[in-house]
């Protein structure tokens, strides 16, 4: 029978741990009441450098059941390198792994749906939420503005899916050789391949505790999935460049022919214009470009991507 691990990052969770521990076991329980999953299966919480006392919380329910593990990473990494921390230490572990967050907005209830269409045969099951009405009209306006934005940028991802996913051992393997620095799952792991589907829930209100996902985080995940995934940015420069030369050449023609006619204005105002215009321009430009420097400098000093301090686990030697 086949082994699972519920793979949950946390940061700063006290408020909910002690609830998403209780039902996630629950989950299992269940799964394995239904000879679907291994009874040896487990979940993984990942303490991602929590200020709080959500570590002390994780060792408590460690301690008190067979069914949970623990991941101390040394610091606060994000959400993307915790998520791939837990999912590779998983991967020694288990056959089949679950991505959840440790809030509960995402419904628990599917993933027995998940776990069958594993036994059919899929490799990746995305989670797809199919409303969003619990969440606040600006979060939902500015996540699905950037489903869009990726998918014009050329970016794959698949669309309302966060990391609530499930992943087999062999998309683990494969995805554990993606070595960058520059995560971004979601795209990351459509490019894995083998047979995938999806199953659909309604996204939930937060059990308790606050997002961990200010405005400025999103917009930097947001920034760092589209700049690690695509080049079109720089190729809309270049475009945009093209246009203004077209456009000053026809100013050029019109200056001309005004100048010919005797209708030239004297006046430096569209001169000052067109030249604080192109320095903006250029300066985006130049930016841009320093962007994607910037993420190879980082790609190439190659640092390791997180530190685990502490794997708790109730394996048998
Ligand atoms: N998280 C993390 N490290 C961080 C920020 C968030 O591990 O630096 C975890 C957090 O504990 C939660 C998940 O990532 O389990 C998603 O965060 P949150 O629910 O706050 O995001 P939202 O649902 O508001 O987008
Ligand atoms: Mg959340």
């Amino acid at each position: 029978m086949d082994r699972l691990a519920l793979v949950v990052p946390c940061y700063n969770e006290e408020a909910v741990l002690e609830i998403s521990a209780k039902e996630l076991k629950r989950v299992l329980e269940d799964l394995i009441g239904k000879e679907k999953i291994a009874k040896d299966s487990f979940i993984l919480f990942v303490n991602d450098g929590s200020k709080d006392r959500t570590w002390e919380l994780i060792e408590k329910e460690y301690q008190a059941s067979s069914l949970v593990y623990g991941l101390k990473l040394a610091g606060n990494v994000g959400h993307q390198f915790a998520l791939t921390a837990g999912l590779l230490a998983a991967k020694d572990l288990c056959d089949i792994a679950v991505s959840i967050d440790a809030d509960l907005q995402d419904d628990t209830a599917v993933i027995e749906e998940m776990v069958d269409l594993y036994h059919e045969g899929k490799d990746i099951v995305y989670g797809v939420r199919n409303d969003r009405k619990k969440d606040s009209w600006f979060k939902r306006t500015t996540a699905q503005g950037f489903y869009k934005v990726m998918a014009a940028m050329g970016v794959k991802t698949v669309y309302n899916h966060a990391d609530f996913r499930l992943m087999s051992k062999r998309a683990l393997e494969y995805f554990s050789k993606f070595e960058e620095t520059n995560l971004f799952l979601r795209g990351m792991v459509p490019l894995i391949g083998y047979e995938t589907d999806c199953v659909y829930y309604e996204r939930k209100e937060r059990v308790a505790g606050e997002s961990k996902y200010p405005l400025k985080k999103m917009l930097s995940l947001a920034w760092n999935g589209i700049t690690s995934f695509s080049v079109k940015p720089i190729s809309l420069i270049t475009g945009l460049g093209v246009l203004i030369i077209i456009l000053s050449i026809c100013a050029a023609i019109y200056a001309f022919l005004s100048y010919f006619f005797g209708t030239v204005e004297p006046g430096w105002t569209s001169l000052i214009l067109s030249i604080w215009f192109l320095g903006g321009v250029q300066l985006i430009a130049i930016g841009m470009i320093g962007q994607y420097i910037g993420k190879i400098y980082i790609e190439v000093k190659h640092r390791p991507r997180y530190n685990v301090e502490t794997l708790l686990t109730h394996e048998k030697e």
